[in-house]
């Protein structure tokens, strides 16, 4: 059995970003609340719940002074203000794609549009959306829904970040006939997008698909609901242990793909029950001064990406970090103390030398140190504005587009 994995899969840059955030309160302060479960995710849940972070559905749970995290989904602004009357800590550890969305039904409603939102009514992050959008503001969560939105003069539209892009143009298309000013923001999130795109890939080259992820989870349903359109079975597991591999006995293929608030190591699990190789993992870090980003020189005498311009970065340990592996490469080979480093992107490169491999990009923002003067001549400051003419491996160049946008949106201050 050939086990394909998805291009794109697994916990995403916002997701990735809540989890870091509580780890590092975690390391200062015990308990920490977290309003709602952080990811949709039952098993990596109970697993910070032993570490400390509890999982509360209502402030008034969480001891006064303490810290209160607010989710990748976000809240309504009001909780927010309640918190902080309880003499409760906030951290906000909303995604930036999420809060554009608040900001977009928050702006459409003060231009006077009757607000729609596309997405699931009970969903905590459309709950949030429509906390910032006003009462006034209705949710759609079908096109049946969407036949019966009232006329109106104006109708704005923004998207759960989450939601099916195919299915919200189709609901959008009905709302047309409701008004003649609509306005349209497109909020599905670039992770959302790219993981419903890889699915739809993978799953016309297999027999069969495992979507790993919680059943709580919206965004892992809606990938099995894509899959499945595909015409082939398609199995929904939280964890190995549910996996029954006698259901793919005489299957030459079977596609993995994840939710993305699955974390690695579940997803790991599956593709090893599978008979299938987990990519290997490296952590690459943008280095920023100003406009300009920090290139290593590659000789040719590398095996991987060879005579090309990269961005620093190292190989995954066993039980290491993303975060640890850049912090000991950048700082046993370069000689780079980096402090604060953000997740940005991951992506999968799978026809290296060394196998399929996962790159988790960082961006270390505000770094004013020079590199190990040994390393020197293999580094390069290249102007960001240049980016794009430095020779730099496919992978990454395929990626800079979204890299440039993503350096932008990781600088947002939340
Ligand atoms: S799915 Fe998109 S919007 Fe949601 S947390 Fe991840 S990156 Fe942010």
């Amino acid at each position: 059995l050939k086990v394909l994995l998805a291009a794109k899969l697994g916990t995403c840059w916002g997701v990735k970003r809540a989890i870091d955030t509580t780890l590092a309160t975690l390391e200062k302060e015990k308990p920490v609340y977290t309003l709602g479960e952080l990811i949709h995710n039952p098993q990596f849940v109970k697993k910070l719940d032993s570490m400390g972070a509890i999982a509360i559905e209502d402030l008034s749970k969480a001891k006064k002074g303490s810290t209160v995290l607010i989710r990748a989904h976000g809240v309504p602004p009001e909780v927010i203000k309640e918190a902080g009357e309880a003499g409760l800590k906030v951290i906000n550890a909303t995604c930036p794609f999420v809060m554009r969305a608040q900001a977009f039904a928050k702006e459409l409603a003060k231009e006077g549009y009757e607000v729609v939102i596309i997405g699931e009514k009970d969903h905590p992050e459309v709950i949030g959306i429509r906390g910032h959008a006003g009462k006034r503001a209705v949710v759609v969560e079908s096109e049946e829904d969407a036949s019966k939105v009232p006329p109106a003069a104006k109708l704005g539209v923004v998207i759960q970040t989450t939601q099916d892009a195919e299915r919200a143009k189709r609901i959008v298309g009905i709302l047309m006939d409701r008004t003649k000013d609509l306005k349209v923001h497109n909020t599905i999130c670039r992770a959302t997008e790219e993981r419903q795109l890889a699915v739809r890939e993978l799953a016309r080259k297999v027999k069969a698909m495992v979507v790993v992820g919680g059943r709580n989870s919206g965004n892992t349903r809606r990938l099995v609901d894509i899959s499945k359109e595909y015409g082939i079975p398609t199995f929904h597991v939280e964890t190995a242990r549910e996996l029954d591999l006698k259901v793919f006995k005489g299957l030459e293929t079977v596609g993995v793909t994840a939710g993305a608030s699955t974390p690695d190591y579940l997803i790991k699990e599956v593709v090893e029950k599978l008979g299938g190789k987990f990519p290997i993992e490296t952590a690459v870090a943008v280095l920023l001064r100003g406009d300009r980003v920090l290139l290593e020189k590659r000789s040719g005498a590398k095996r991987l990406y060879p005579n090309t311009w990269c961005f620093p970065g190292g190989f995954k340990r066993e039980n290491e970090d993303p975060v640890q592996v850049l912090k000991r490469r950048l700082r046993e080979e370069l000689g780079i103390a980096a402090g604060d480093a953000k997740l940005i992107d991951d992506f999968e490169d799978v026809g290296g030398d060394e196998g399929s491999m996962i790159h988790h990009l960082f961006l270390v923002d505000r770094w004013d140190g020079e590199p190990a003067a040994k390393l020197a001549q293999e580094l390069k400051w290249f102007p960001l504005s240049k980016l794009g003419e430095a020779k730099i491996p496919e992978v990454f160049r395929k990626h800079l587009s979204d890299v440039m946008e993503i350096i932008g949106a990781g600088r947002i201050k939340v």
